[in-house]
């Protein structure tokens, strides 16, 4: 769980409940102790620029290049992405998913919204997706499958939760909501890599 700013506290209880081992990563030691991570909601400026502060930047962007899993969430999506529109020129990306994401997306008037999503791979109902401030993917490489897209409203079909091999992202925040599905799915995933 990288616990430099953010919603930390929301995914640990989530990854509690799915009976995953959670612990904080601050530090270089922490992180190559883990077998995945959490990057949580938050303000994807701000961890970029603790990840460099406590000189994270460099061994996380490693761990990705060698496969191990992860999942952000909002401010964790951008960080994931390989490229981020409307962010501060300085912002650093960790390039774990092939993937443009636009910052902000919904703009200033919808600041938060929610939305009943159908999330490929979770067929026992649709997502309840809680977006605040949330970015979209406005370009998914070829390799990275789409999960769910906004279902209607003016961002209809917008991209809002994708996966290349076992990193996955989504715009919206399942940590604050109690349903543990898309939780469950990373936890099984580390559990039992993709063959990709
Ligand atoms: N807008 C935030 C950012 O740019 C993300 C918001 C969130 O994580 N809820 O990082």
């Amino acid at each position: 769980m990288l616990a430099l700013q953010g919603d930390v506290r929301e995914h640990f209880h989530a990854l509690a409940e799915c009976g995953a081992e959670a612990v904080n990563v601050r530090r270089e030691s922490e992180l190559a102790a883990v077998d995945a991570l959490v990057l949580p909601g938050g303000e994807s400026t701000a961890i970029s620029k603790l990840l460099e502060v406590f000189g994270l930047l460099e061994p996380l962007r490693q761990r990705l290049r060698e496969g191990m899993p992860a999942f952000g969430s909002c401010a964790g999506m951008i960080l994931l992405a390989s490229e981020v529109l409307d962010t501060r020129p300085d912002a650093q990306s960790l390039s774990g998913i092939d993937m443009t994401v636009r910052r902000n997306a919904f703009g200033r008037q919808v600041d938060s919204f929610e939305a009943d999503l159908d999330f490929a791979g979770l067929d026992d109902g649709p997502v309840r997706a809680v977006f605040i401030r949330a970015p979209w993917v406005e370009r998914a490489g070829d390799g990275v499958e789409v999960l769910a897209r906004v279902p209607a409203g003016p961002a209809e079909g917008r991209i809002v939760a994708v996966r290349q091999g076992n990193v996955l992202a989504t715009s919206f925040h399942p940590e604050v909501t109690g349903d543990l599905r898309v939780h469950r799915m990373f936890v099984e995933s580390v559990l039992t890599p993709a063959d990709r």
